[in-house]
């Protein structure tokens, strides 16, 4: 069935058990289909959204439309790798994410028709909108470095945690690992949580220094930036961490071939455009990413392929009935989970705002965080806006190395995750005006 048009398979109810899922067939239903509001993707942020819109405006007036199966949250992924967590704490049935109250087309979205508000689905499904929400995320692009991701296939110590099909992998490469030179890469693309090529390197390296493998191995960091981290209060304390432990740093390095036979990895220097080759015995790769393909082909974009919305209101700088959230925008902020959850809430009032003909109010303020474990017993709790500006929520310095906040990480923010999805949470603003006894924002 799968391609022709009308044979779209749109799922109403959520299952009641995982992965029992009950489809039925649109291949009666003839022109557009309409909907007061359309959510393309159900990751992090079109959950959050479809759960939200779908309580409130009604059964069968939210559609979603989202090809996979399965929902994870991605924000584990670093546990996983680590060994902290499993992939079952990370994955769940999709149909248990999209509310009952929306209709799923359980297909890609393949084209945007802005001028005449119409989605238009793989199989050749239209579905037209009042409003649209583009919640997309990124596409990963092992393709772009040569010889991989094949590499993956034959070297056990080349690792990634950034797919769900990879990322239980690394947790044996570290472990079984017997020294060398490890190294760790970040691409020269916008990425999805910044801080994850650098919390498994951390990891990885706790380990090694408990098993006495680290007295043979050499730690290298090749990232495609120029700084440690793009906020620089966080930036400060995880460059002192790599000199305390030894982490070679080389800035402007961007991996761009793998021979796993020869065990060698070619990086161009960003500055000079040379390429030199670095043997390695242990990799992690992050791979460089994009806007997924057909976002990037469609008219809502900006030049670079991301969803072009303005930064503090998230509605379309064109078409005022579309707005997005997360990974594919160009909101010029770290990109995250918990940046998605507080943007939830601004969506949540500037779309309720734009179809009762109101002004939009509520601002985003960039808020985002990045948990940067730094090893199985510390964390540093990085938030921040715009500009890399701290935003703590706790009246602590949240720049120091803590066990509590490893601990907020394992246990609370999963927690959190599970709540967005639900729509039930718009990020930690109102406790860090508690926290700080009103006195920030
Ligand atoms: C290794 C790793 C570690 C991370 N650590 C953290 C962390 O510690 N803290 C944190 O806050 N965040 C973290 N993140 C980032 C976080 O997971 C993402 O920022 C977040 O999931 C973004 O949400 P999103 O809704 O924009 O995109 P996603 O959650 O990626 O969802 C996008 C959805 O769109 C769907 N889609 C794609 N193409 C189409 C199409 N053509 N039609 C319809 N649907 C489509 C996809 O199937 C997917 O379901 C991490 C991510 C990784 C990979």
């Amino acid at each position: 069935m799968a391609g022709s048009r009308g044979a779209t398979l749109l799922l109403r109810c959520a299952a009641p058990k995982p992965f029992k899922v009950s489809y039925f067939s649109t291949s009666s239903r003839l022109g557009a289909q309409n909907y007061e509001l359309v959510v393309v993707g159900s990751g992090a942020g079109g959950s959050a959204i479809a759960s939200k819109f779908g309580s409130k405006l009604g059964k069968g007036k939210v559609a979603v439309i989202e090809p996979s199966d399965v929902h994870y949250n991605q924000a584990m992924f670093t546990l996983i790798g680590g060994g902290l967590k499993k992939m079952e704490n990370s994955a769940r049935p999709m149909s248990s994410v999209i509310p009952d109250t929306c209709d799923w087309f359980k297909d890609k979205a393949m084209e945007f028709d802005p001028k005449n508000d119409i989605v238009t689905t793989a199989a050749g499904d239209q579905i037209k909108y009042q409003f649209l929400v583009v919640a997309m995320g990124l596409q990963l692009h092992y393709e772009y470095i040569k010889g991989l991701p094949e590499a993956f296939d034959v070297d056990p110590y080349l690792v990634t945690n950034y797919s769900p099909k990879y990322v239980s992998r690394t947790i044996n490469g570290i472990e079984t690992f017997k020294g060398g030179n490890a190294v760790f890469t970040l691409p020269n693309t916008p990425i999805k949580c910044a801080g994850a090529p650098q919390k498994i390197m951390y990891l990885a390296e706790s380990k090694w220094k408990a098993s006495g493998i680290k007295n043979k191995t050499k730690l290298i960091y090749n990232t495609a930036l120029g700084v440690m981290f793009s906020a620089p209060k966080y930036a400060k304390v995880l460059e002192q961490i790599c000199k305390e432990r030894g982490i070679e740093v080389n800035f402007k390095r961007n991996l761009v071939e793998v021979r796993p036979d020869k065990k060698e990895a070619d990086f161009m220097k960003l500055d000079t455009g040379e390429t030199y080759t670095l043997p390695y015995d242990f990799m992690h790769v992050t791979p460089p990413m994009t806007p997924p393909t057909e976002l990037m082909n469609s008219p809502i974009v900006d030049p670079t392929g991301y969803v072009n919305v303005n930064k503090n209101t998230l509605q379309h700088v064109v078409y005022p009935n579309i707005f997005a959230i997360g990974d594919c925008t160009n909101v010029p902020t770290s990109k995250t989970a918990a940046a998605a959850a507080s943007q939830c809430g601004v969506l949540r009032r500037n779309i309720t705002a734009a179809m009762n003909g109101k002004e939009l109010v509520p601002k985003y303020d960039g808020y985002t965080s990045c948990p940067l474990v730094t090893s199985y017993e510390t964390c540093v709790m990085a938030e921040f806006g715009f500009d890399g500006h701290p935003m703590e929520t706790f009246p602590f310095n949240q720049a120091k190395e803590r066990r509590t906040m490893l601990l907020t990480k394992k246990h609370v923010l999963p927690v959190c995750y599970n709540l967005m999805l639900k729509g039930w949470w718009e990020g930690p603003a109102p406790f860090r005006k508690l926290f700080h006894l009103g006195l920030t924002k």
